[in-house]
């Protein structure tokens, strides 16, 4: 064992320095600000995305209120990711003794480099030059199908929505549904123009009805998934005690290919570990309600290690740090890593649902993306630091979280240490100032006759930009300040005191 989860405890990530390179793939993505302006220039887009968070969201709602006790359900997912994340080094270790008991493989990494490096010696070891993907969140954080392509080797994804991103050599723009900034239209026109650069062809005669789409990218799949030796995936879970791996998917084709190659290769980042195997019961019934709005996922797989003669006879394990272990040692941050990627704060987030999740600058976009791009990568590059403000903290998210992270408390938190780490800036000298003023009632009621004697110069319009405030004032105007302060009605209307 390599890697151990020790980030000394009740320090912030900040403290850290550097946590993990910005991704190659992003790099040159703007701020958010900058990114979000843009994004929201694209009405299609927009109008993609109100139709498919707010029909999840209905889903997911209907589901959840089908249950008495969703809250208790709610408080026992988080109380059971609590105790893998309060004692996650004994609970790797005991994963690690029954996945090798099982007959698997088990590989540390320390961050993407390692893993990467760990996956592609597997890779070409088989002499292979493609591969099968499951959909996986984690390799698309270590960008693990660039990393084989610089070595020759195609990996191919088989989720559909990852089909759509890849073939459109585009970036997944939720985490449940990736393509979810496409409409049937362009998927289709997507399926015609690229699938026959890479494989089976889409028929000519292809509609945008979704059976069709489906269809196409089955057949296009089928053959691939026939002939590919080494599968990749993720895990949702890792269960310590029994030594299971465990990915839910909806379609099917992740259980193909986890079980038709001969080799597989998971790569696992180290909160997914579960203590025991009733500790699924519960994510079992969190997941699939909050990430599809349904009650059960149509695909469970589940595999532990080799079984002689069914499903794939060499099975590797590759356990990823890639920061982790930092967040971990943040008491009030570490609950982000309870997260089970069901994207349920995605589809209530007014933000997310205006830009899209290209301007968060990661494959973690949302909320969840706001507050773990900053946690696993720090926040010294400009997008990370942007990062924390992207949201209106209107709560929604916390409410929607099947495992009770509080993401407003984790975003202020950030802002506090984004503040910190920038030093003297002139929002930092206003704040100061601020805090000079109202710290004694004579300076602010020297302040407040200078606001209201400025308030009747301006007639009462509104300010529409300050001199140094640009940024605020770009985007919101300030109203103007009353022609008469609190305490000038006050003395006025009561006659007491002087109306300082
Ligand atoms: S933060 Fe919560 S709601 Fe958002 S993806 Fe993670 S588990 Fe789901």
């Amino acid at each position: 064992m390599t890697t151990q989860p020790s980030g000394p405890v009740g320090a912030s990530p900040a403290a850290y320095a550097p946590l993990q390179e910005t991704s190659p793939t992003f790099v040159g993505m703007p701020k958010f600000p900058k990114a979000a302006r843009a994004e929201l220039a694209n009405a299609q887009q927009r109008k993609n995305l109100r139709h498919a968070t707010h029909t999840i969201r209905t889903k997911r709602g209907n589901v959840v209120r089908e249950i008495d006790d969703w809250e208790a359900l709610r408080v026992a997912g988080a109380d059971l990711k609590d105790e893998a994340l309060t004692h996650l080094g004994d609970y790797l270790e005991q994963l690690e003794s029954s996945l090798t008991a099982n007959g698997a493989v088990v590989h540390w990494a320390r961050d993407a480099q390692e893993a990467n490096r760990i996956v592609l010696d597997i890779v070409q070891s088989k002499h292979v030059d493609e591969v099968v993907k499951v959909k996986s969140m984690v390799t698309q954080e270590i960008e693990l199908n660039e990393a084989l392509e610089a070595a020759g080797i195609n990996a191919w994804e088989t989720d559909l929505a990852e089909l759509i991103v890849q073939l459109g050599h585009d970036r997944p723009s939720h985490i449940l549904v990736p393509a979810i900034h496409r409409n049937r239209s362009e998927i289709r026109e997507i399926f015609l123009r690229e699938m026959g650069q890479v494989g089976r062809p889409a028929p000519a005669d292809l509609t945008d009805d979704p059976p069709r789409l489906a269809e196409a990218a089955r057949l296009h799949l089928r053959e691939k998934f026939l002939r590919a030796k080494v599968g990749i995936s993720g895990a949702n879970f890792a269960i310590a005690d029994t030594g299971t791996l465990v990915v839910v998917e909806s379609e099917g084709n992740g259980r193909m290919c986890l079980t038709l190659p001969e080799t597989l290769i998971s790569v696992v980042g180290i909160e997914k570990v579960l203590p025991t195997w009733e500790d699924l019961g519960p994510m079992l019934q969190l997941l699939p309600r909050s990430s599809t709005g349904e009650r059960m996922n149509p695909y469970t797989t589940m595999w532990s290690g080799v079984h002689e003669g069914d499903g794939p006879q060499e099975v590797h394990v590759v356990l990823l740090d890639n920061g982790r272990s930092h967040v971990l040692g943040d008491r009030l941050g570490r609950q982000a890593l309870r997260c089970i990627r069901c994207s349920a704060c995605l589809n209530v987030c007014p933000v997310y649902e205006r830009t899209g999740g290209h301007a968060y600058g990661s494959v973690y976009p949302g909320p969840i993306g706001a507050v773990l791009n900053p946690q696993l990568r720090g926040t010294a590059s400009d997008i990370d630091k942007s990062l924390p403000y992207a949201s209106s903290l209107c709560g929604a998210c916390f409410d929607a979280c099947p495992v009770r992270i509080n993401i407003p408390e984790l975003l202020v938190e950030l802002r506090g240490t984004v503040v910190k780490n920038a030093g003297n800036t002139p929002e930092s000298a206003a704040m100061k100032a601020a805090a000079w003023v109202l710290s004694d009632p004579k300076r602010l009621a020297v302040a407040q006759r200078a606001a209201t004697t400025a308030g009747r110069l301006t007639g009462g319009k509104p300010l529409r930009s300050i001199p140094g405030l640009g940024a605020w004032t770009n985007a919101r105007d300030v109203p103007s300040p009353p022609k008469e302060s609190f305490r000038q009605w006050w003395a006025r209307e009561r006659g007491k005191g002087d109306g300082r």
